[in-house]
């Protein structure tokens, strides 16, 4: 034996395991554990850790020394709970062989059921059982599975695609059941399923040049082997990179008694969710099949009939549901569904077996939901006393939240259309988009940011980049519990399965849906909440007013402690932030009144202003911009009343804004009365090799203070002009892409000069905060210089993680892409805060203005402000506020609260 434990058992009313060992054991083992001391009926079994999958990988893909023994010795535990033997001619146990990593992976590893089976134990079982068919049945599944799971995949053969074994075998079942007209494989007769494992046989010798083992103890090795290899194939790495979950976790590995939900019409399947995981509702939801294996519910062979009445639809109305065919194992498993939802205080996906009406849980684990599913959940549960709080408010991710503002079809332009067809509702809100029939479209218009319903078959493990890469996703078989239906529900993504109206032709790339065609290309609208399907463009709205979302946040504002603001630039904007929470803007880009709704008029003297000849005609221009200038700064700071708002001093480089067509230049040179000759020579003068690290934020100040002075002057004269109004503003002026304190005091003299004059003229006082950005590293070296002109601090992240790592925010993708591919770096640093490098000098920017200032306000206003980890990380280095774009306020006042509870000790 080894030193190390690898082999924890369970069963009877006893487990060395327990819930909270998921490191150790996977989500699964500790969840099997934690079911046999609740004093369910779980089949005894063992589970094998996760460090000896880590310990299987370094030791170049060898089991452990001694790991067999100990296996071997777990078996005989498990024997004696289950009163059976394994490999025994008479009384044999049969095992199942299943993956179970820390964080669920639904689908993405591999399964091997029915391990045990051989010539030497097939008589024993069906005398036993008297069911010849069944042991058959049993057998043929054996061999399908470990000759894809063992035989093929974890031996690293690769055949080309559709010529799989499994796909064979499958196909040879499939030809088999067509010539001798059966509908469903419950038609298989004894003597087909004891023909077809015959043939079965005969194929993977043919295909592999290898029998397929005889002998139990090979088949459990193999089982097991196969199992930690899965946590290194095509899919779960994927489903891990999208997922960040560390390669380093490996997978458990369970091995557990064999129940059989495929013994005759007394016998089931199942899976169901302790509420429902779409829309949280406190109904107990699932799916369930008579006379079937799990495999045959996930992989969406068979429809699956609902659990109960109430949770019936559309779809499945005319199917029997356990409620009414077995009532009393029913009656068993809703008692067990309040056992658990007591035990976990969690909503859970459970998968159970019935065996000649007995009942067996095989697995419970925290299940998926949408965002809206978490947040009805979340304060169900806190209403019915089961969470705290703060649970509660930790029970959300906030980039879930994310799915409750997210847009849904508009109900009145959705009247007005006619469903084409109708399918499960696996995920939330609604899509538009254009038809991808395989995952390569649906990524490939990604990448031209086209956006598109992936439209298959079935729902598929492999498929989880596509899913990814679509914005809806429409199947035309698999059932609610479907592994990809999961997959996408976890993302918030719409989803509609088991859609059979859908008739996909690969061949033609095309669907047919009641007998009309649909190109790969042509647009359908997706109402994910009801599974209805449109064809053409429905109109999408945004998801207003929600009084749950409401209620949550009140109780989420209890906790927080950070401040949150908003980056706006219109009193559009800054009425939707208001709307989310915000509590005042954190960044107002003035220079982004030269893009977008109203824009030509500012623009064309912006221009002017760029290109004039000298400083004579550049304060001309300037001065027809005024009014510009205070018109867009008077309505936001109107909109903002009495909530504070920073105003930043153009930044971008200059020729941004200059006409870059000739056509554009021609009637720029006409309206300034200069040949085309000198407007192009004027534009090929503010040319830049580097333009981020040229002209651009203070530096147009200093070399054109006359630029500054303009922007001071109508900032104070809006705020006046307010005030005389009888308003509240309150104004912030930050200096963008600061250097030195020197700098700072350069601007300063400008502003207090203007200042002066606005006074004067205007009779009034004004009050204002003078700041600066913080978005060069030299500028978190010398902030204590700096804190003695600033009244506060902005961290501009997006510079800062540009100079920092010396990335051009502007042409990085591949190479981010290709640093993430390669593990160089763990994220894009533009999305997720480099905590150690740039968070780094954030804290000594922090620290050393705080020695200046001890009570220095200190915000964020790059895009980090909004990225739930970031703003984990500026809560701990003591940031005042974080300031994001509107629709992410909430999830910044969320992660805010989240991040308050977290470090409250
Ligand atoms: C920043 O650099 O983080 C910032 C907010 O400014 P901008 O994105 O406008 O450069
Ligand atoms: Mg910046």
């Amino acid at each position: 034996m080894s030193e190390k434990k690898y082999v924890y058992t369970f069963g009877g009313k006893t487990a060395e395991g327990k819930a909270d060992m998921k490191n150790l054991l996977g989500g699964k083992g500790a969840n099997l554990a934690e079911m046999c001391l609740l004093g369910l009926p779980v089949p005894a079994g063992l589970t094998i850790t996760t460090e000896c999958c880590t310990d299987y990988y370094a030791n170049n893909c060898k089991l452990p020394t001694g790991l067999m023994d100990e296996v071997w010795a777990g078996i005989s535990v498990v024997e004696k709970n289950m009163g059976l033997k394994y490999d025994d001619p008479e009384n044999c146990l049969l095992l199942s062989c299943r993956s179970g990593a820390r964080s669920s992976m639904p689908g993405m590893m591999d399964t091997v059921l029915n391990i045990g089976l051989s010539s030497k134990t097939l008589p024993g079982l069906i005398k036993k059982s008297n069911n010849e068919r069944f042991v058959y049945d049993s057998y043929r599944r054996l061999i399908m599975m470990y000759a894809d799971v063992v035989m093929e995949k974890a031996e690293g053969r690769e055949p080309a695609e559709g010529v799989g074994i499994r796909k064979l075998l499958d196909e040879k079942l499939d030809n088999y059941k067509k010539e001798k007209g059966y509908k469903s494989d419950t038609d298989l007769t004894t003597n087909d399923l004891k023909y077809l494992s015959d043939e079965f046989k005969k194929e993977i010798k043919k295909q592999i040049g290898q029998e397929f083992p005889d002998d139990a103890k090979k088949q459990l090795e193999g089982g097991i082997m196969a199992v930690f290899k899965s946590w290194n194939g095509k899919k779960a790495i994927s489903y891990r990179r999208i997922e960040g979950i560390p390669d380093e976790w490996g997978t458990a590995v369970n091995v557990q008694a064999m129940v059989f939900g495929n013994m005759g019409d007394s016998s089931a399947t199942g899976v169901a969710f302790t509420r429902n995981p779409a829309n949280g509702a406190n109904e107990f939801y699932g799916e369930w099949l008579v006379n079937a294996q799990g495999e045959d519910v996930v992989a969406g062979i068979r429809t699956p009939s609902p659990l109960n009445n109430d949770t019936k639809n559309e779809q499945n109305k005319h199917l029997v549901s356990m409620e009414d065919s077995l009532p009393a194992t029913y009656k068993e498993l809703c008692e067990i569904r309040d056992i658990l939802e007591k035990a976990y205080r969690d909503m859970l996906d459970i998968e159970f077996t019935i065996q000649d009406k007995k009942l067996y849980m095989l697995q419970c684990r925290v299940g998926k939901r949408t965002g809206a599913a978490a947040l009805q959940i979340a304060m169900d549960m806190l209403k019915e006393g089961l969470i705290s709080e703060k649970e509660a408010i930790l029970r959300i991710n906030p980039s879930q939240l994310e799915e409750l503002l997210f847009p849904i079809l508009d109900s009145k332009d959705e009247a007005k259309q006619t469903v084409i067809a109708k399918g499960l509702p696996a995920g939330p809100g609604g899509a538009v988009g254009v038809i991808a029939l395989s995952c390569e479209e649906a990524m490939r218009l990604s990448k031209e940011k086209i956006v598109s319903i992936l439209v298959r078959e079935e729902t598929n493990p492999e498929d989880v980049e596509g899913m990814r890469a679509a914005a809806g996703i429409l199947t035309a078989r698999g059932g609610m519990t479907s592994h990809a239906a999961l997959v996408a529900r976890g993302w918030g993504k719409c989803c509609i399965v088991g859609c059979e109206a859908i008739h996909i032709n690969m061949d033609k790339k095309t669907i047919n849906i009641a007998g009309k065609e649909y190109k790969e290309g042509d647009v359908l609208s997706l109402n994910g909440t009801k599974g209805f399907v449109y064809a053409g463009k429905v109109k999408m709205i945004d998801a207003t007013e929600n009084p749950v979302l409401k209620g949550f946040m009140e109780i989420v504002e209890k906790y927080r402690t950070m401040g949150v603001r908003t980056n706006a630039d219109t009193p559009k904007d800054a009425q939707n932030a208001i709307n989310f929470g915000a509590e005042g803007i954190g960044l107002f880009r003035i220079e982004h009144m030269f893009y977008g709704e109203n824009s030509e008029a500012p623009l064309a003297v912006l221009r002017k202003m760029i290109l004039a000849a000298d400083t004579a005609e550049r304060k001309k221009y300037l001065n027809e911009l005024h009014p510009y200038i205070k018109q867009a700064v008077k309505g936001t700071m109107k909109v903002m009343d009495g909530k504070p708002v920073t105003f930043r001093l153009i930044d971008p480089p200059l020729h941004e804004f200059v006409p870059q067509t000739e056509k554009g230049q021609k009637e720029l040179a006409a309206e300034l009365k200069i040949s085309f000759e000198e407007i192009k020579r004027r534009i090929d003068a503010l040319h830049e090799v580097n333009p981020m690290m040229g002209l651009r934020g203070v530096r147009l100040g200093v070399v054109y203070p006359e630029i500054s002075e303009t922007q001071f002057d109508a900032l104070f004269e809006a705020t006046l002009e307010l005030k005389k109004e009888g308003c509240n503003p309150i104004l912030e002026i930050m200096v963008p892409l600061t250097i030195s304190v020197t700098e700072l005091k350069h601007q300063k003299e400008i502003a207090d000069r203007v200042q002066a004059e606005v006074e004067k003229r205007n009779g009034m006082k004004l009050e204002y905060l003078y700041g600066t950005m913080i978005e060069i590293p030299r500028a978190t070296i010398v902030a204590k210089q700096i804190a003695e002109v600033a009244d506060f601090f902005s961290f501009g992240t997006n510079d800062l993680t540009q100079m920092t790592f010396g990335f051009s925010r502007d042409d990085v993708n591949v190479i981010i892409s290709e640093y993430k591919d390669k593990k160089i770096i763990p994220a894009d640093p533009f999305q997720t805060l480099d905590t150690v490098g740039v968070g780094g000098l954030v804290g000594v920017g922090i620290n050393f203005g705080r020695e200046t200032k001890p009570d220095l306000k200190v915000g964020v206003c790059g895009e980090h402000g909004g990225d739930p980890a970031s703003v984990e990380f500026f809560y701990t280095v003591g940031m005042t506020y974080v300031s994001c774009s509107p629709f992410r306020v909430p999830i910044a006042r969320l992660a805010a609260a989240q991040a308050a509870i977290k470090y409250e000790k």
